[in-house]
């Protein structure tokens, strides 16, 4: 497609959710390439962009100065054109509950990346939101790996928010420039702690002694600390999962309490997604490894095992594709995956031999 001269990189929505369209956003930020996305979101059973997205859309509309059309709420169809990334202050309202955890992964790595001294990113909305890393993922497990590829940042949670309610506030405090690094996880440490949050905010108290059960059920003797009273409004649970291997690094595992969902569910899908990681016995789990690709393209690139191709992975990787022309490597290796994703100083446009 073509708008006023300018090449766009066409992408199809309909392959994934919302991590396709902020990895979108987030190279078209950093490479300065225009992108028309068709079917957002097609296949999710309310389409197209939701208040959260549209967030995203319009905070990168104005941190470059891009030409947009198609950013209203429910939009399937989105053309953006970058102007030039200018790093400073800025601050950006979902205005509802969703994720700030998510817009802040999508745009804090292209913002640290332009940013010659400090600038700070602010977002508010819920901060504990069903589907989406909590914000104790974003600090403790995907942070570290960030400041490995040489990004200078620092993600503070000001207010905690149920997506019930909204009202959070996290912050990126990016210090200085990217100092570009070559990231490596190719090594699994051994697991020195593991422990439970429970936390369960003006909810019966049965549903503590429910999750707990499931707890013990999965992980005999496990720590479990229980939080009833938290600097957060409303209603809500969350079940936080941590995992401290011998290098010290942190793996965060979470889900958060809806009215649907059981609290023996919940409690159980935490356990299986930590047995499943337990026993694959790779350096990057599941939900960390499409999180990886935009910030390890952005930097020195770099390598890691995973256990699986999740759609979320697969989705990036395409998109990363379209913008660099480069593709993701993925190959497997002993029952698990070799990834590598390559460095892209200078970015070839190799578009009309890349499908998504
Ligand atoms: P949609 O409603 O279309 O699914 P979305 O904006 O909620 O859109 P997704 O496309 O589903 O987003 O992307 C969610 C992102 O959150 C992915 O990067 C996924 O790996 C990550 N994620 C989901 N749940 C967790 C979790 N419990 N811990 C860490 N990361 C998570």
């Amino acid at each position: 497609m073509t708008t006023s001269g300018t090449e766009l990189i066409e992408i199809d929505g309909q392959a994934g959710g919302g991590q396709l369209l902020r990895t979108a956003l987030a190279l078209s930020l950093a490479t300065g390439q225009g992108f028309h996305l068709h079917h957002i979101r097609a296949q999710r059973p309310k389409d197209g962009l939701m208040r959260q997205h549209l967030c995203c859309v319009l905070a990168a509309q104005a941190l470059c100065g891009a030409k947009v059309t198609g950013a209203v709420l429910r939009s399937g169809e989105l053309t953006f054109i970058p102007g030039v990334l200018l790093p400073r202050d800025v601050s950006f309202d979902i205005g509802s509950g969703g994720s700030t955890v998510l817009l802040m992964q999508a745009l804090s790595c292209p913002l640290a990346r332009a940013a010659t001294g400090p600038c700070t990113l602010t977002v508010r909305g819920g901060t504990f939101c069903p589907m989406a890393p909590c914000f104790d993922f974003l600090r403790l497990t995907l942070q570290p790996c960030l400041r490995q590829m040489g990004y200078q940042l620092e993600f503070v949670e000001d207010t905690p928010a149920f997506f019930t309610t909204g009202g959070g506030q996290l912050r990126c405090l990016i210090s200085g420039p990217l100092r570009k690094r070559r990231f490596e996880h190719l090594s699994y440490a051994a697991i020195r702690t593991l422990r439970a949050v429970i936390l369960n905010i003006n909810l019966d108290s049965d549903i503590v002694r429910r999750m707990t059960a499931t707890l013990r059920q999965n992980f005999a003797g496990l720590e479990i600390e229980v939080k009833t009273r938290y600097p957060i409004a409303g209603v809500g649970n969350a079940l936080l999962f941590y995992l401290e291997d011998e290098s010290g690094a942190q793996q965060v595992f979470s889900c958060i309490g809806r009215p649907v969902l059981r609290a023996e569910s919940l409690a159980q899908s935490v356990c299986d997604e930590v047995h499943g990681y337990l026993k694959a016995q790779v350096p990057v789990e599941t939900h960390l490894s499409d999180q990886l690709l935009v910030p390890l393209t952005l930097s020195g690139g770099g390598s890691f095992f995973m256990a699986k191709i999740s759609a979320h992975f697969e989705s990036c990787a395409a998109v990363i594709k379209r913008f660099t022309g480069k593709a993701v490597s993925c190959v497997a290796h002993d029952g698990h995956y070799l990834v590598n994703v390559k460095a892209t100083d200078e970015y070839e446009h190799k578009k009309e031999q890349c499908d998504v």
